[in-house]
């Protein structure tokens, strides 16, 4: 009798668990994404659990306020530990800063592969971890092989789209990972994204994301040192902003990304609201060193993508209010360069 009380206990775990799923890491990023899945997996099934976890506890408050607030009757429990989360939920988010905070909240004693570790097969076969840090891809792969090899199943993927994106539901995801986790977080991705790209096997997210951010990096400062320079040539900054966009040398960094207030005439960067909003110089620093440190790993030479990467770091030590600031702020270092000239 108490054997079969205790099957269905389990049994009754097994479904709640089944129709719940779980956001860790509700940071500018993280709160954007799971307001966004959260609502739209309401619309589509009120019955599902929702469980929130976040290293600041009043960040997950706040969450669940204003969520409840705006969808009521749904049901979101907060968490204080990532095992507390993978024990309520067969599938888990994770949004975190960096390599070290996924390091804790996966293979801490109170992490993920903990609690995957006690779960029973049945469990374990349908449960997917979905991380979108943007981190070293070694890492990465490391978290991902002790999670595959606790059973259950994982992907890297790192969004491009910034806070606008993650608000507005149009990230576009690099997805890492097998062909059938792929499958299986696809329509997770949707409620968040609407470009859902699998880039390959485990850590092939974050490699392409790696890649494009060093791309993006170094073109955003030689768009800055080109502006600059055709001013001192005595060009208006729209019709040289003009004549790049027209031409061969026309990019994201200058044609949407312009760091020279009012050289483009249909749009209004950052550099229009003193560097505020965009993607922040700190995390372009963060991903100049990922890229550096992965093309010393592997023997792939980065003459630009290194001197770029320390020009960042250089801009951050002399200019440290940029930190927060759009990236393409290093514009202002570039003209306190030539102040100081
Ligand atoms: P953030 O610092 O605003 O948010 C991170 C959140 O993680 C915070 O709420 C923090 O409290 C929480 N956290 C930290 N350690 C934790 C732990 N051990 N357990 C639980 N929660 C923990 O960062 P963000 O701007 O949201 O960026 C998140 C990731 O997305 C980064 O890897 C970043 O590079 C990437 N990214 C950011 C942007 C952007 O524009 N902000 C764009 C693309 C990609």
């Amino acid at each position: 009798m108490r054997h079969t009380t205790r099957v269905l206990q389990s049994l009754e775990r097994q479904v709640v668990r089944a129709k719940s799923t779980a956001f860790i890491g509700l940071g500018r990023m993280g709160s954007e994404m799971a307001f966004n899945f959260f609502s739209k997996t309401f619309a589509e099934s009120p019955d599902t659990h929702f469980v929130v976890c976040d290293a600041l506890p009043a960040s997950a408050v706040a969450f669940r306020q204003n969520f409840v607030s705006q969808f009521p009757g749904a049901h979101i429990d907060i968490v204080r530990t990532p095992k507390e989360a993978v024990l309520a939920s067969q599938t888990v988010l994770t949004m975190l800063p960096s390599s070290p905070q996924v390091t804790t909240v996966y293979s801490e004693a109170n992490g993920v592969i903990s609690a995957l570790k006690s779960l029973s097969a049945a469990e374990l076969t349908r449960s997917l971890l979905i991380d979108s840090t943007t981190l070293d891809v070694g890492i990465a792969r490391n978290v991902a092989a002790e999670v595959i090899s606790a059973g259950a199943q994982m992907v890297d993927a790192p969004v491009s789209g910034g806070v606008t994106g993650a608000k507005a539901g149009t990230l576009a995801f690099l997805v890492g990972g097998t062909e059938g986790a792929f499958e299986l977080s696809q329509p997770i991705l949707t409620h968040m994204g609407n470009r859902i790209i699998h880039c390959g096997p485990s850590g092939a997210g974050l490699g392409a994301k790696i890649c494009n951010n060093l791309v993006l990096g170094v073109q955003q400062i030689v768009v800055g040192e080109a502006m600059l320079l055709g001013q001192k040539l005595g060009l208006d900054p729209r019709i040289l902003a003009g004549v790049i966009n027209s031409s061969t040398g026309g990019c994201w960094a200058s044609s949407v990304n312009n760091p020279v207030p009012y050289s483009l005439a249909d749009k209004s960067p950052p550099c229009e609201r003193n560097y505020e909003g965009g993607f922040a110089t700190a995390l372009m620093l963060k991903d100049m060193l990922l890229a550096t440190d992965i093309a010393a790993s592997t023997d792939s030479p980065l003459p630009l993508g290194k001197t770029a990467q320390q020009f960042y770091a250089e801009t951050l030590r002399h200019r440290p209010d940029l930190a927060q600031k759009d990236f393409s702020s290093v514009y202002e270092r570039l003209e306190q360069m030539r102040r100081e000239n």
